[in-house]
């Protein structure tokens, strides 16, 4: 998994050829195009799950779990370090929702860009055809596909020449 990772798009071979302002709009647009309300809903359950599961470790593992052990070693537990336990434990559940919350959003645009790549595959072969050239000889451009040679026609398809070329992505 790629912990909160800024540099998403570098997980996917077929975006290597494009610097990353390119990248950053192309994934820009893929966030834009997939902020759909499953995915809001997606959000908030993953929040809501992470605050109760917060619950169940903040009172087992820490309150318990952390004093047992401390208890079990004989280490005496100073009222700093008291402190300090119950700080760790209360703010968690601040910060363990919210890093849930971002390694999901982050899983989530993963399989949204990954979604998207694949639907830029060739028409025959399934053959990714985001990068290749656009040839713009015949009726509205087409991409020919390396591997099996068909034509695949921007009108017949709902393709963009933003889902072939990143660089065509607006910012
Ligand atoms: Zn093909």
């Amino acid at each position: 998994m790629r912990l909160l990772s800024r540099k998403i798009y570098r997980a996917f071979p077929e975006l290597d050829q494009f610097d990353d302002s390119t990248c950053k709009r192309y994934i820009n647009r893929t966030k834009q195009m997939s902020t759909t309300g499953m995915g809001c809903l997606l959000m908030i359950l993953v929040f809501i799950a992470s605050f109760i599961a917060w619950v169940f470790i903040e009172y087992n593992a820490i309150q318990v779990g952390v004093f047992w052990a401390l208890e079990k070693l004989g280490m005496r537990v100073g009222p700093y370090t008291e402190i300090f336990i119950f700080l760790i434990a209360f703010s968690g559940y601040i910060w363990f929702p919210w890093i849930m919350l971002l390694l999901a959003r982050d899983r989530w645009l993963y399989t949204q860009i990954k979604k998207q790549l694949k639907g830029v595959g060739c028409r025959e072969c399934g053959y990714c055809l985001v990068g290749l050239p656009i040839n713009e000889t015949r009726f509205n451009g087409f991409v020919v596909c390396p591997e099996c040679n068909s034509e695949n026609f921007f009108n017949d398809r709902s393709l963009t020449r933003a889902d072939i070329d990143p660089t065509f992505v607006s910012s």
